[in-house]
C-alpha cells in the first residue's frame, strides 16, 4: 500500500486529496480494503454507483456484450444506444432526442452547444447569454467551467468563452435577463453546492416565464437525475418539462457516460457534434441495464421505502445533534446535514472513516450522503450505527 501511494504520488498529478485506502472489491454498498476490512460506502463514488457495487447483473452485460463487440464508432449503428435514447425519452411522456457523451461536464457542453446554435438561428440578432445560479456546479472543462459560478475554481483558466452570468437566486434570474439571453441553466437540487433545494412555486413561475421569452431552460440532472431523488428525475418532482435535460453519474452505474436530451430533433445535425467514445456498446449496454434494475426498483415500490427509511435514520441524527448540525436537507437519496460550523466537516468525515463508514463533504457546510440507490436495510442500520460512534467522538 505505501508502495502503491508513493507511485500515485510521483505520477499520477496530485489534483485530489485522496485518501489512500486501497479497495479491492465491493458488493452493494459494502467495500472491502486489501486488509479484508469492511466498509460501508454512503457515497457511491459521488453518486455513480447507483446499482451498487459488484452488480453482477450489469457485469454479465457489460461481459456479453464486451466479448461481442465494444466499440465501433459513431459513423455505424448502435443497437444500445438506440434502445437507451428510446428507453431515456420514454420515462418522460413526451419525446426528447438524446446525444451520448462520457461525462456530465460534456453533456452541459452539449446542452451549451444546442443553446447557442438556436440563439443563432431563431430570431433577427443572435441571443447567446447563458444564466446560471451561485455556487452551482456543471463540470471542469473551460467552457462547463465557466457556467460554474463558483467563481474560486475558474483561477489560472482564463481566458474565458463569453456569454454567461450568473444570477444569486431563482427571483435574481429575471433581473440578468436581457434581449441577448438565450437560456437559464440551474440544478433543481445543487448538489456539490451543499444538497440545497430550489423553490418549487420559483422554479415553476420561472419555467412558464421563459417559455414566454422563447428563453430555453437547462436542467442539470448530472447528480439528480436517474432515480436519485426517488423519481427518475428532480424535474418530474417540480413538475416541468424543460427544454434540455443533461444526465451522467448513476446512469452508467459506473461505467462512464453523459447524455443531453433536447425535446427539438433539430437542436444539432450531422457534422454539429460528435464524440469518439460517446454512446457505445460498452456504455449504453450497461445503461440500460442499470435503468432495468432501477425501473424495477422503483415500480416494486422499494426504493421508496428505502428513502423513507434513510431520510428517518437521517433526521433522528439531525435532532440527536442539535449542538453539530443545523438541520437535515436533501430529496430521495440525495441527502445532507447542514453544520453549525463548517470548518468541522473535515474532522466528522475523517472521524466516520475510523468507523469504516465513507461520507461526503459539500458547500454550505452541508455532509452529503450518496447511497446506492440498492442499499439494504442492514447496510444502512450499520452505516448509521457507525455514523453515531463517530458523531460522538466531535
Ligand atoms: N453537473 C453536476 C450537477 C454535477 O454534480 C457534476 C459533477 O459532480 C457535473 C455536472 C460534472 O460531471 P462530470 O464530473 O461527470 O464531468
Amino acid at each position: 500500500m505505501n508502495k502503491l501511494k508513493s507511485i500515485d504520488q510521483e505520477y499520477v498529478l496530485q489534483t485530489y486529496n485522496r485518501n489512500y485506502i486501497n479497495f479491492i472489491s465491493g458488493k452493494n454498498a459494502t467495500l472491502k480494503d486489501e486488509y479484508k476490512r469492511k466498509y460501508i460506502d454512503f457515497t457511491s463514488g459521488i453518486g455513480v454507483v447507483s446499482v451498487g457495487h459488484g452488480n453482477r447483473q450489469v457485469a454479465k452485460k457489460i461481459y456479453t456484450q464486451v466479448s461481442n463487440i465494444t466499440h465501433i464508432s459513431n459513423l455505424y449503428l448502435i443497437e444500445p444506444q438506440a434502445l437507451l435514447a428510446k428507453e431515456l425519452s420514454s420515462h418522460f411522456g413526451y419525446k426528447y432526442h438524446s446525444f451520448f457523451a462520457n461525462s456530465g461536464a460534456e453533456a452541459n457542453e452539449g446542452a451549451i452547444k444546442i443553446a447557442r446554435k438556436y440563439g443563432e438561428v431563431n430570431g433577427k440578432t443572435k441571443r447567446y447569454k447563458i444564466i446560471t445560479l451561485d455556487n452551482s456546479f456543471h463540470g471542469r472543462t473551460i467552457t462547463a467551467l465557466k457556467a460554474t459560478a463558483q467563481v474560486s475554481m475558474h483561477n489560472y483558466f482564463g481566458p474565458f468563452p463569453d456569454g454567461f452570468e450568473y444570477a444569486k437566486n431563482i427571483d435574481d434570474i429575471y433581473n440578468k435577463i436581457d434581449s441577448k439571453t438565450i437560456a437559464v441553466m440551474i440544478e433543481l437540487i445543487q448538489g456539490e453546492g451543499g444538497v440545497e433545494l430550489q423553490n418549487i412555486k420559483a422554479v415553476q413561475k420561472l419555467a412558464k416565464f421563459l417559455k414566454s421569452k422563447d428563453i430555453l431552460l437547462i436542467i442539470d440532472e448530472v447528480q439528480t437525475g436517474v432515480y436519485r431523488t426517488g423519481e427518475f428525475l428532480a424535474s418530474n418532482i417540480y413538475n416541468i418539462k424543460p427544454d434540455i435535460i443533461t444526465l451522467a453519474k448513476g446512469l452508467g452505474g459506473g461505467i462512464p457516460i453523459g447524455v443531453v436530451m433536447s425535446k427539438n430533433k433539430k437542436a444539432l445535425v450531422a457534422g454539429e457534434h460528435g464524440s469518439t467514445f460517446g454512446g457505445n456498446f460498452l456504455s449504453t449496454r450497461a445503461s440500460l441495464e442499470v435503468l432495468k434494475i432501477l425501473q424495477q426498483l422503483y415500480t416494486s415500490k422499494q426504493l421508496n421505502k428505502t428513502v423513507k427509511y434513510f431520510e428517518n435514520n437521517l433526521e433522528e441524527i439531525a435532532l440527536k445533534y442539535k449542538d453539530i448540525f443545523i438541520k437535515r436537507v436533501g430529496f430521495g437519496l440525495m441527502q445532507g446535514l447542514r453544520l453549525r460550523d463548517s470548518s468541522i466537516s473535515t474532522q466528522i468525515i475523517e472521524s466516520a472513516f475510523e468507523q469504516q463508514l465513507l461520507i461526503l463533504k459539500a458547500g454550505r457546510g452541508t455532509i452529503r450522503f450518496l447511497p446506492p440507490l440498492t442499499i439494504t436495510k442492514t447496510e444502512i442500520d450499520l452505516g448509521f450505527k457507525k455514523l453515531k460512534k463517530a458523531l460522538k467522538n466531535i
